[in-house]
Order: C-alpha cells, then structure tokens, then sequence
C-alpha cells in the first residue's frame, strides 16, 4: 500500500507534518487549533465564501479562507491574528447587520453558530446598521418553516438538499442585496418538490430553517382534563434525546425519557419499537406473498415518509414496488386507537396520540389521506427529537438525574429487531430475521445479518434463505435511493426486497435529531455513535425477532387474527397517490 505524501508547514509557530491534500482548516483542526467557520459543512459545503475562516499565509496579500486553501510544503501560516481578528468581527458585523436578532424568541437561541461566533467576537453594537431586507415567513407545510429574516445566505442548505439529496427544491434567487433562498417561483415549500426530508433544517447553522411547532398544541392536550393523553418514542430518539442535555453522543436514554414523559403528564407512555414489530410481521408476511405469487419485486419499505413523498413525486409509476404497510408509528396510533381503546374500555375520540419521532416529515405522514385506520387520525401530534427536548427543559426536569421507568404495559414490550429500525439496514436485517424463520420453518443459526450493516450509502446482500436466492439493496439518501430508483425502472436491478430511508444514515439522522454544529459533523461520526447505540440495545434485548414478541402475539391472537388479515389492512395498511413535481 503506498503511503501518502506529507506535506510540511507550520501553523501559528507549531510544526506540523500533514498529509498531502488536506485543507489549512482540517490540518488546523489536526493540531488541535480553532478556526471559526460559518458556511463550511465538510464534504457539502466547502466554498469559502463567509470570510470566517480566513487565516494569513507567509508572502500571500491578504486574507485566504483556510476551508478551500490546500495545504503545500513549507506554508508558515497564522490563524489568529489580532488584523484577522478585526476582520472576522467586520464580517459578523455585517452579517448581523441584516439579520432579525431576536435571539430571545429563536428556536436556535444557545445552539446557533452565528450567535456563538457574535459573542465570541464580542460583536455587542451594530456598527454597519443600515437597511434590511423583510421576509414573509414560509409556514404553510404541515412539517417546515422557512424564516429568511434569520438566513445568511451561507448556502449549506442548498448544498444538502442538491448534493446529498439530489432533489433541488431550493436554489438562491436574485442576485447581490435581493439575494436570498428560493424555491421555485418562490413558491412556499409546500408546494414544491420539497420531500420534508429535514437535512436542511440540520445543515442550517441559524434558526432560519426549523420544523412545524407542535409543543404548544401537546401543551394544550396535556392541560385537558378530557383528552387521554398517550405518548410513543420511535428507536432513534433515545440514542439522541441525551444529547440535548450535554450526554454523549449515541447513549441511550429510553429509562430517563420514559420518566420524563410521565413526568410531564402523558397517561401512558408507549414503545414505537413494538409498532415497529408489527410492520415486520406486515411487511413480512407481504413480501413472502408476493415472492410465492409472482407479486410485483422488488417489494420496497415505506416507513420513511420523506422516501415515500419522494416516489410518489418522481416515480410515481415505480408505487406498485412499495409495501402497503404504514410506518410503525402509524400502526401503533392505529392499534391504540382501536384494540387499546377497547380493552381499556376508554372512548378512542378521546384519546390523543403522540408521536416522538427523529423525523419531521412525519409531521407530514399524520395529514395524508388513508391514516386513520380505526375511524380516527392514527396519530394526532408528531413532536421532533428537539421538540421533545424543548418541552423537558420548560418543564424545569433535569433529565441527566432522572430515574429510569420503563414503557407502559400492555403495549411496552419490544424486541431488537425493533430497535434497529432507526438506522439504515435495521428494517431489512429485522425483516430478514422474521422472514427467513417463517420460510425456513425452523429457528435462525445466524440472527445478525451483518451484509446490511455499516456506512456504505447503499448495501447489497446476495443471501440463500429457504433454498431460494434473495437479493436485497439498502440505500439511505434520496440521491442513492435515485440510483435504486433508475437500476429499478431501467430494468437493470435483480433485487427481491429493498430498504429505503430518506435521510442519509437512516432515522438516527433524522430531520428533527438533536443539529449538530459544523465542527462536530466535521470531526465526530455522529451516524456510527447513534447507530451503535441501536445495535447494543439489540444485543441486549430479551427478544430480538419481531414475531417472538409476546404482546404482538398476543394481538394477533386476541384481535388481527394474523398477519396480512383483513383486519390487519384496515388498521395498519395504506395506499400512494401520485404528486405533482415542481422544479426550481
Ligand atoms: S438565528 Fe441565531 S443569532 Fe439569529 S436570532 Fe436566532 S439565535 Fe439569534
Ligand atoms: S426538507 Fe429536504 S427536500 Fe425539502 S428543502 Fe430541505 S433538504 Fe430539500
Ligand atoms: S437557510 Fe440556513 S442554511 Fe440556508 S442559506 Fe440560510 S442560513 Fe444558510
């Protein structure tokens, strides 16, 4: 193996050996020295146009942004100079000086990189106030709002939405002054192509992007005497939630949500994971029917609503490939609605479902027509990672001490299998398990389907389940689920099943997860920490295959009668419709 050039330079008098090709900036960060940063975002946005990251290079005029400066033998470079100094604080001043400082009433207000940069460079009096431009705020999505009054202009969103996304909803319009983020025509959100995949919100280093407000309506059902309150968690919340109160990245939290969620007044406390449970015993049991009927293959998972907007926009004629099954909190909100309410003997128009989700085009999923499978919404609320968050703190709970409770029964058992839903392979390998059991007609010697794991943005698996040859692919990301997509339509792909996930990495990535700044994604892989936090979960579950949880069982056996009934379709099947696409 040939072992790469390194290149010699020294940064602020430290000499510093370093390989050939890296940035000033990722050598800077190497030595352990601080750049700042603004519009940088690694791999999607390295364009240098904030000026925040300038540093001075040793016979260069000027300033060079170090994010784009390659490193090259010899450089004597300065980072902090008292002249640099003065020019980042010229650069935040006139960022500052169109911008709605409204900290106070901002969602990003204490995680918002401008604002940390402002005090840092005790930037305190506008000095180049002058005029600025008014922006209508974008709010008609049931999932997203655009509020340009706080947008910079540093384009890391466009970046994601075109680059890791592929989808091109948004773009820059106008030119100098008039500058600002645009979709098509201007067009609100809602009404573009826009999948409410979320990675914007997340690549936002401001409070300009955020998600559709749900706390102050879960506040309001919360103070109701009449409403019956119930909360689910989806599996990647809890590997994230903990990170909002200063906990590592990727611990899991399930014991110390599940106590704050009671404490904040919920009536019952319930699992996504075992909804999850129940879309494997669905998606299962359709995938092995549409095997042994020559059914439409590759069958392909719907519990991403972002992926699942995204098809109906751009392949509409690919929907027959889609599992029929909703998402599991859907399923879940369906059974508590129906089977639960029965058996609790309490009246379902009264009960109140709420989503705690990674997500928030799931914001969306609740208005889509076909979600209502016991007569009433599944799901009435869906509250953002965030969002769950923000309610904790105002409810004044200090969640690092909490005890740990568990999930209420009858509805708080859930397996492994479950769990790994939130991140990318974790359907297909929770699926292959059950599905493999069933076909084979005996017990798994090998429950861990490792092909499917791991950070590869799209996964194949050749594997020899009951004597056939199932071929699967695992893409997250709508531009690797494109590729899918292409190999599908253009008769090149020879997969039975295949998992798809909007967001790159899968749910632990989530729209609605905890942002994280520019420095840690550059430096720190959020997505491995979260995942494994998901696979350890799985390890040390009692059960760790869908169809051997006994509460799931025991629905089937008490009220679904089995999976794939008629009764099942009604509760916890859907169906597609095509959308119209708009382009930018
Ligand atoms: S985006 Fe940041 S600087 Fe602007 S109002 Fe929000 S918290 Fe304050
Ligand atoms: S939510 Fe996703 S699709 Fe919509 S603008 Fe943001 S990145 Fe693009
Ligand atoms: S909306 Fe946010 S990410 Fe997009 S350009 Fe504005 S500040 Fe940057």
């Amino acid at each position: 193996m040939s072992e790469n050039k390194m290149i010699n330079i020294t940064i602020d008098g430290k000499q510093l050996s370093v390989e050939e090709g890296k940035t000033v900036l990722e050598a800077a960060r190497q030595a352990n020295i601080e750049i700042p940063t603004l519009c940088f975002l690694k791999d999607i946005n390295e364009v240098g146009d904030c000026r925040m990251c300038i540093v001075e290079i040793e016979g260069r005029r000027g300033y060079t942004p170090s994010c784009i400066q390659k490193v090259e033998e010899g450089m004597n470079i300065k980072t902090n100079t008292p002249a640099l100094i003065e020019a980042r604080r010229v650069v935040l001043d006139l960022i500052l000086s169109n911008h709605d400082r409204k900290c106070l009433t901002c969602t990003r207000n204490g995680n918002c990189e401008l604002q940390a940069l402002a005090e840092k460079y005790n930037v305190t009096e506008i000095e180049y106030d002058g005029e600025r431009n008014e922006y209508e705020i974008d709010e008609l999505s049931p999932a997203i709002v655009k509020d340009l009054n706080k947008c910079i202009l540093c384009r890391r969103c466009v970046a994601t939405c075109n680059k890791v996304q592929e989808i091109g909803a948004i773009g820059v319009a106008n030119r100098g002054f008039a500058s600002c983020v645009s979709t098509a025509s201007n067009a609100s959100l809602n009404d573009v192509n826009c999948t409410f995949c979320g990675q914007c919100i997340e690549a936002c280093p401001v409070g300009a992007l955020k998600e559709k407000d749900s706390t102050q309506l879960v506040w309001r059902k919360l103070r109701d005497k009449d409403a019956y309150v119930v909360v689910q968690t989806a599996p990647a919340v809890r590997v994230a939630l903990g990170e909002e109160f200063g906990m590592e990245i990727g611990t899991n939290v399930a014991g110390k949500m599940v106590t704050a969620l009671k404490r904040l007044g919920f009536d019952k406390v319930f699992d996504t994971n075992t909804g999850a449970d129940f879309t494997i015993m669905e998606e299962g049991t359709e995938f092995i029917e549409r095997l042994k009927n020559n059914g439409v293959l590759p069958m392909i998972t719907s519990c991403s609503p972002g992926w699942v907007r995204y098809i109906e926009m751009n392949y509409p004629d690919l929907l027959p490939h889609v599992s029929t099954c909703k998402s599991p909190h859907q399923m879940f909100g369906a059974i508590i609605k129906s089977y639960y309410a029965e058996k609790m003997n309490i009246d379902p128009a009264k009960i109140f479902m709420v989503s705690v989700m990674p997500c928030i085009s799931k914001k969306f999923e609740i208005t889509r027509d076909d979600m209502a499978g016991a007569g009433y919404s599944d799901v009435d609320a869906v509250l953002t990672t965030r969002e769950l968050a923000r309610m904790i703190k105002q409810a004044n709970l200090d969640f690092t001490t909490l005890e740990d409770s568990g999930f209420d029964d009858p509805m708080g058992e859930a397996t492994g299998a479950g769990a790994i839903f939130g991140t990318t392979g974790g359907v297909m390998e929770a699926a292959l398990r059950t599905v493999s059991e069933v076909l084979e007609g005996k017990e798994l010697n090998k429950l861990e389907f490792k092909e499917v794991r791991g950070e590869k943005d799209i996964k194949k698996a050749d594997l020899q389940i009951a004597g056939k040859d199932i071929k699967v692919a695992v893409a997250s990301g709508l531009a690797n689920a494109k590729k899918i997509m292409e190999e599908i339509k253009n008769g090149n792909a020879d997969y039975q099943f295949v998992e798809i996930m909007a967001c790159p990495g899968g749910c632990v990535m989530g729209g609605g997860q905890p942002i994280k700044s520019s420095k840690i994604r550059a430096t720190v892989d959020v997505r491995k920490k979260r995942a494994e936090g998901l696979y350890s979960i799985d390890e040390k579950s009692q059960f760790r295959k869908s169809h051997e949880n006994p509460a799931v069982k025991k629905i089937y056996d008490e009220y679904l009668e089995k999976p794939g009934s008629h009764k099942a379709h009604e509760l916890l099947h859907t169906s597609y419709v095509e959308r119209e696409k708009y382009k930018m």
